[in-house]
């Protein structure tokens, strides 16, 4: 049974959410509080929805099977060389995200013992756009100099004023189409009033709202997505320390975040409620009254529970932890993401943003797929075919001259890839399995 407990106010959460004195880890339970406060109903909507996702991810006795593959695209919004995150960094960022998603993270092998059975593979996987939203050929990185030192958190109103990085007119990059790209905004985020920074902050997908109450504006399509500071961007990154906060370098914000905008909350409870008697609505993260606040204190039971008592989960992707103490996601966890995709952010999935719109009139064929060796290629003209690796790395660009030709791809390592063919009339792209 869950306990109401009355709304706590933003003040309160900044101490409940921080993990230093100077830095919020994640802005999430804040920003709904304030969209509450601001939209009499918000709550309950939200909550409303999020019981009724719950409720159609269990109802689903089909899960598929499907590897969903989600169309990222970073705006690197800097104002100083160490803000301008190379692309090196946001490469390995991928990687990361990847390696959680799919449970192929290294420290997979952590997962302690009693959480082993319900550790999931999400089969969602990330790939950097390879096409904008005009349909010409990018890198998924779009940089953009701007003259602002930050963006503010600003944790005393309720306007939640970091969105303004999600806006060219407001010294931030547009959102490229939020139905087909995920947007990744990579800035300095300050909490307002020289009260240090913020780490991370999505939206969860937005409660559809009917008869709603007085004036709503709770999530607007264009600022969906998630914001990350600068130094949690990859495990490689030369400016990690620049937040003078150690534990957050090892690219795992963004897992979290992501966790977030694919409709997770964090596993004490959510913005509303907390404490041992409110929950995440998963059955296979144990009740946790606090977050981990980062000490990676794997001693910590801090609900008991009738029949088996476990350890809190401090392991999860959704809770407050250093980087190298995560290690996984629960199968309920991602049976929710994978429902939030089909449901909620369908567009992403149809491969929108790593074809162009013209595709259909490209053509271009590639075999055999899965392809151990040597992949052939067709195509109508002479262009070029890249060949992307799930990190967003070009890993083959070759000329092709004739309307047949051949790719070596022995030396790749075994995965999936994306094969973009560009020619004067467009792009096309197309996946591959290599093994
Ligand atoms: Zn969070």
């Amino acid at each position: 049974m869950t306990r109401l407990l009355p709304l706590f106010s933003v003040i309160f959460a900044f101490s409940f959410c921080a993990k230093a004195q100077d830095a919020i880890y994640c802005g999430f339970d804040i920003a709904l509080q304030k969209l509450a406060e601001r939209n009499p109903g918000f709550q309950s909507q939200c909550t409303e929805h999020y019981h009724n996702a719950l409720r159609g991810m269990r109802e689903r006795s089909d899960r598929a099977s499907t590897v969903y593959e989600v169309p990222v695209v970073f705006h690197v919004v800097w104002n100083t060389d160490e803000q301008n995150v190379p692309d090196s960094v946001i490469l390995n960022q991928m990687e990361i995200l990847n390696q959680d998603y799919r449970r192929l993270n290294p420290d997979a092998v952590n997962t302690r013992e009693e959480f082993l059975d319900v550790a999931a593979d999400t089969e969602i996987e990330f790939v950097l756009a390879t096409v904008d939203p005009e349909g010409n050929p990018t890198d998924g990185i779009n940089r953009v100099e701007t003259d602002r030192e930050s963006f503010e958190f600003d944790i005393f109103s309720n306007d939640i004023t970091v969105d303004e990085v999600k806006f060219s007119e407001t010294g931030g990059s547009d959102a490229w189409d939020p139905a087909n790209y995920m947007n990744i905004w990579v800035c300095n985020v300050t909490i307002a009033g020289g009260l240090g920074q913020i780490f991370g902050f999505a939206y969860p997908p937005s409660p559809e709202v009917p008869n709603w109450e007085g004036t709503f504006d709770a999530i607007e399509d264009d600022v969906q997505g998630v914001v990350v500071h600068y130094t949690t961007v990859g495990s490689n990154n030369p400016a990690g320390l620049d937040d003078n906060f150690e534990g957050n370098e090892g690219g795992r914000t963004l897992t979290h975040e992501v966790g977030h905008y694919l409709g997770l909350r964090h596993t004490w409870g959510d913005a509303f409620f907390n404490g041992c008697s409110a929950d995440d609505g998963f059955i296979d993260t144990p009740n946790i009254s606090a977050s981990n606040n980062f000490t990676c204190d794997f001693e910590l039971n801090t609900c008991e529970e009738d029949g088996d008592d476990l350890p809190d989960q401090g392991e999860n992707y959704m809770d407050y932890n250093q980087d190298a103490c995560l290690n996984m996601f629960t199968q309920e966890q991602a049976d929710m993401m994978r429902f939030v995709l089909e449901e909620f952010r369908p567009e992403l999935i149809d491969f929108e943003g790593v074809n162009v719109s013209e595709a259909e009139s490209i053509a271009f064929e590639v075999y055999p797929n899965p392809v151990s060796d040597v992949l052939n290629v067709r195509c109508e003209s002479s262009g070029w075919v890249t060949v992307i690796d799930l990190s967003g790395r070009r890993v083959v660009e070759q000329r092709v001259n004739t309307k047949a030709d051949q790719v070596d791809v022995r030396t790749l390592p075994a995965g999936s890839y994306i094969v973009q063919f560009t020619s004067a009339a467009g792009s096309v792209a197309t996946r591959i399995v290599k093994q």
